[in-house]
């Protein structure tokens, strides 16, 4: 642990000067932010003409018949048009607040509304609560006319939705309840810890968040989920039994397989697993149910599982752990400096000793640049892991030796195009916009890797027979 500490220490001497120098903070937070934002704007206007092709690319060609590949375009081409306007608007909204010290102003309206209650400022976390309530409101209120206008004309334009006005407003309002409830007392202990571990506070506050996301793991299934949807046990019969038997096969510890009305809300579908190590479920969406075949589901739960069987969830765990460890072994140098706080309006007399959850809000932004890296590392390795788990799915015939299971990889293809089709997802993709936004493959490769992968695992067989 002192070795830990030493280093931190030498860390926070090479930072030092964040706490000496009077930096103009500001102009970097807004220089960043619309950098990340004009390039991701950029990146749409990369993207868009490719929503004018009138032909799908040939690997695709047979699965659409002409009058689909132009609503998916359609459909590409007005999202992309949704997201150039509210990439700018928010951006646009965010630097204005920025600019003329918002920020500040949260801070001293929350202190305000706590002193009429008696509560002075030497209740910081209470003060932290209340400015952490007025940045949530500011940031969401803007949001739900874009969100509406997402849900009711233009998912509705296509055919998506489902919601009705009535569970969109209650949706929103378990959303915020559920988020206030969690979030309010996670903020709380989570700027105690600050205060109580003081100068080491980097190891507990891991663990302090390492346990947290472990009991979300527990909770959201359990509690969450069900608030919005509804999860009921597969029923019996081949789907069911296909499930089981290849779960068991794999030694996966099956405990519940669960479908989904997703189609209360939209039409767009999945399939997911989640629970701890011992002790997992398996939830399938109706809308996959219904339009694929049982066999073509199993070979979209034999994907999932190449995520369990090769730990991808928690090689995401530990990357996430050493992103949180990284930002938190850089913090220190920005929360004892008045000058971050000075340089985003803050009064002299709140920036002397600045507030945890002050120079933490604003350290983050400060991150911003940081963090859109990050961001393109994390889509760079979670598409390694999709084409991972579609590899696997295509070599269960040998790892099992089930013969059955030899045309797992077309079955999955055939899922994916479905899933695809039936999504009106977007087939011709930019490169750069794929490897800036994309978490998956694009479908195109992905059909493309899994005939490479089932012809090599037939090579491969042949071989060991001739053996
Ligand atoms: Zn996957």
């Amino acid at each position: 642990m002192d070795f830990l500490h030493t280093q931190l220490a030498h860390l926070q001497h090479q930072l030092s000067f964040v706490q000496t120098d009077p930096i103009d903070w500001k102009f970097y937070v807004q220089a960043f932010s619309w950098g990340v934002t004009l390039f991701e704007t950029y990146l749409l206007f990369r993207q868009y003409p490719l929503y004018s092709k009138t032909e799908p690319p040939v690997v695709l060609a047979s699965h659409f018949n002409g009058d689909e590949f132009q609503k998916s375009q359609k459909y590409g081409k007005d999202k992309a048009k949704f997201s150039i306007v509210t990439g700018l608007l928010k951006q646009s909204i965010d630097s204005v607040m920025l600019q003329y010290g918002f920020y500040a102003w949260s801070w001293t309206a929350a202190g305000c509304v706590l002193a009429r209650f008696g509560y002075g400022p030497e209740y910081e976390i209470l003060q932290s609560l209340g400015f952490a309530i007025v940045l949530f409101l500011a940031s969401s209120i803007p949001g739900i006319p874009l969100s509406a206008y997402q849900t009711f004309v233009l998912e509705e334009k296509h055919g998506f939705n489902k919601t009705t006005p009535g569970l969109f407003v209650t949706d929103l309002v378990k959303g915020w309840a559920i988020g206030f409830t969690i979030g309010l007392p996670f903020l709380a202990t989570f700027l105690y810890v600050f205060k109580w571990a003081g100068d080491r506070f980097v190891p507990w506050l891991m663990a302090f968040l390492l346990a947290f996301q472990m009991s979300l793991v527990v909770l959201y299934p359990t509690v969450i989920q069900p608030l919005f949807n509804k999860l009921s046990p597969l029923a019996e019969g081949n789907l069911r039994t296909r499930i089981e038997a290849l779960a068991s096969k794999l030694k996966f510890p099956l405990k519940h397989l669960y479908e989904i009305d997703g189609s209360k809300r939209s039409s767009h579908s999945n399939a997911y697993f989640f629970g701890l190590p011992w002790s997992k479920h398996i939830v399938i969406f109706d809308t996959l149910i219904k339009e694929s075949k049982p066999e073509e589901v199993e070979a979209v739960l034999a994907h999932e599982l190449g995520h369990w069987y090769y730990m991808h969830p928690t090689k995401l765990l530990c990357i996430s752990q050493l992103h949180i460890f990284t930002i938190l072994a850089l913090f220190p140098a920005f929360l004892h400096s008045p000058y971050v706080l000075l340089a985003f309006d803050f009064p002299k007399s709140v920036a002397a000793v600045p507030p945890t959850m002050l120079a933490f809000t604003l350290f983050q932004m400060i991150l911003t640049p940081l963090e859109a890296v990050v961001g393109i590392g994390m889509n760079a390795m979670s598409r390694k892991f999709e084409w991972e788990a579609d590899r696997f799915a295509c070599e269960l015939q040998s790892k099992l030796a089930a013969p059955e299971m030899k045309d797992m990889g077309e079955r999955l293809g055939r899922a994916l195009v479905t899933l695809h089709v039936k999504n009106l997802s977007t087939v011709w993709v930019d490169w750069l916009y794929s490897a800036y936004h994309h978490s998956h493959p694009t479908l195109t490769e992905r059909l493309k890797a899994l005939e490479a992968f089932q012809a090599k695992t037939e090579v491969d067989s042949v071989a060991k027979k001739e053996l």
